[in-house]
């Protein structure tokens, strides 16, 4: 089987006790049959907080929703006392992400990290692929995902080539017309071009849908609600360098999921309204890592959040295509000169 990464994948290391918003913080963490299995073999006193600690399937979260093995040093008693490889699934994979495509694995990091955003946000994306032993290949249409590949491949080139506004908002308009392609069955890559005008953006619609989406931190609907305080100003090389990874991060994520349910254009809406949302949240001078990470963590690491924005991609008028790039204009290109 081909496995297909970024090519800073294998960088990654859980800066553990030096992250800011801890993933063993916060979140419910389901424990795997086998490892659960494991757990409950254990004896002795380790043995006996681990069953005093776990309950239907999941660990028992703790005051401030801790795990209860995370130690006062943010340090991971689990891994301390019985070794790395009896982490369960969830906690040793976490970061990275996978998804099969017939004999090809395609894996990331994901955002919603501080190691991992440092990584993403610090290089150009280029792909590496590699040689594994895994027999468990996924169902997959050969025809579509090769489509998709050329389609990703066209827009991560002009990513990489053209602005980002030009490069959000032509792959808008391909993305649409794709999609129209895919839902009559031809599987013919439409032409890179843009043939449709931005709208008047609704900036105050898309905040409050956001704002309605289910929160994580308290923080986060206050700090969306703010962004418009501010007006949009000029990005800096630096943050548009940044803001284009955000966007290939997205478009590498979310878009081959096309091959197992033809559905794309609400793929690339995610990506184009993820670095309006960033971007967004920078115009009050906060941290682009920073900023990056806890959008990833409130609006793309919960399961309900993703369906709720891939949905109203198609329901709501705010989200037209040619509205988002409204959004971008008045984020990206304030003064109208691109
Ligand atoms: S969020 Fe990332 S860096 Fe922080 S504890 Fe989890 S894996 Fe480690």
């Amino acid at each position: 089987m081909i496995f297909r990464t970024p090519s800073y994948y294998s960088r990654f290391r859980c800066i553990a006790g030096d992250c800011r918003d801890s993933c063993c913080i916060g979140w419910e963490i389901d424990i795997d049959d086998d490892t659960a299995a494991y757990y409950a073999s254990v004896e002795g006193e380790f043995g006996r907080r681990l069953h005093d600690n776990i309950s239907g399937g999941c660990f028992v979260l703790g005051r401030d929703e801790r795990c209860p093995f995370l130690n006062q040093q943010n340090l991971c008693d689990i891994y301390t006392e019985l070794g790395e490889e009896h982490l369960c699934q969830i906690c040793s994979d976490h970061p990275r992400f996978y998804e099969w495509f017939g004999d090809v694995k395609e894996g990331g990091l994901g955002l919603s990290c501080e190691a991992a955003a440092a990584l993403i946000l610090s290089e150009d994306m280029t792909l590496t692929e590699e040689e594994i032993q895994e027999d468990d290949f996924g169902e997959c249409d050969g025809g579509l995902y090769s489509l998709l590949l050329s389609a990703r491949e066209v827009i991560f080139s002009h990513l990489d080539s053209d602005s980002l506004l030009t490069a959000l908002c032509t792959a808008l308009d391909f993305a649409e017309a794709l999609q129209q392609a895919l839902d009559s069955c031809e599987y013919t890559l439409p032409e890179w071009t843009e043939t449709s005008a931005p709208a008047a953006a609704d900036s105050a619609g898309v905040i409050w849908f956001y704002t309605s989406l289910e929160q994580i931190s308290p923080d986060w609907a206050p700090a969306l609600r703010a962004s418009g305080e501010l007006p949009a100003g000029e990005l800096t090389a630096d943050d548009t360098a940044m803001l284009k990874r955000i966007a290939v991060y997205f478009i590498y994520r979310y878009f081959m999921k096309g091959a197992h349910d033809g559905e794309i254009l609400s793929r690339v809406k995610l990506a184009a309204v993820s670095v309006y949302i960033i971007a967004r949240l920078r115009r009050r001078g906060s941290d682009m890592l920073l900023t990056a990470k806890n959008y990833s963590k409130e609006a793309e690491y919960c399961e309900e959040n993703v369906e709720a924005l891939c949905d109203a991609f198609y329901d709501l008028d705010i989200f037209t295509t040619a509205r988002i790039k409204g959004l971008l204009h008045e984020e990206l290109d304030p003064g109208g000169i691109s």
